[in-house]
């Protein structure tokens, strides 16, 4: 969705042209709880040509599939057995038992359920997301970083 009527709302170049009250309804049009269902929220910035023109690759395809089908393989070790086929499908009983954190991603999850107001469901959403997150940099464990990326993905209070 465009963050605004207008569309240049957060942009360092264009100045919003919506009002406060104006933008807050905008956005209200998606409601709290389907909000809350969606696994990862991104702001992006509007590209400038320059940037789009640019030559210089990034990771490339190829490298990225072959990340993704280590983590899928990772994933359907961990569920042998299970109905559960991927980190996303989850329960809270399968969260509690895959997705642990050491005593640093408590606290940080502590700071982000009081920061982001969490509900349970998107504890345990950041949780899966983590643990993907996780899988993909091949690690077994669910580190403090791959929780503060999973974190960062929930959607963000509006500053008005
Ligand atoms: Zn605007």
């Amino acid at each position: 969705m465009n963050p605004c009527p207008c569309g240049y709302y957060g942009d360092p170049t264009h100045e919003c042209t919506c009002s406060a009250s104006f933008v807050a309804r905008y956005r209200q049009r998606l409601s709290g709880p389907l909000l809350d269902r969606i696994d990862i929220h991104v702001e992006v910035p509007r590209v400038e040509y320059e940037k789009l023109a640019d030559a210089r690759r990034g990771e490339g395809s190829a490298a990225i599939r072959a990340r993704v089908e280590e983590a899928r393989e990772r994933q359907r070790m961990r569920f042998r057995g299970l109905r559960t086929l991927a980190n996303g499908e989850m329960g809270p009983a399968e969260v509690h038992r895959f997705c642990e954190v050491d005593e640093a991603g408590h606290a940080l999850l502590r700071a982000a359920m009081r920061q982001l107001n969490l509900s349970a469901r998107g504890y345990h959403r950041i949780l899966k997301l983590a643990r993907t997150i996780a899988d993909l940099a091949g690690s077994e464990r669910i580190q403090v970083a791959h929780l503060a990326e999973a974190i960062q993905y929930r959607p963000r209070a509006l500053q008005l």
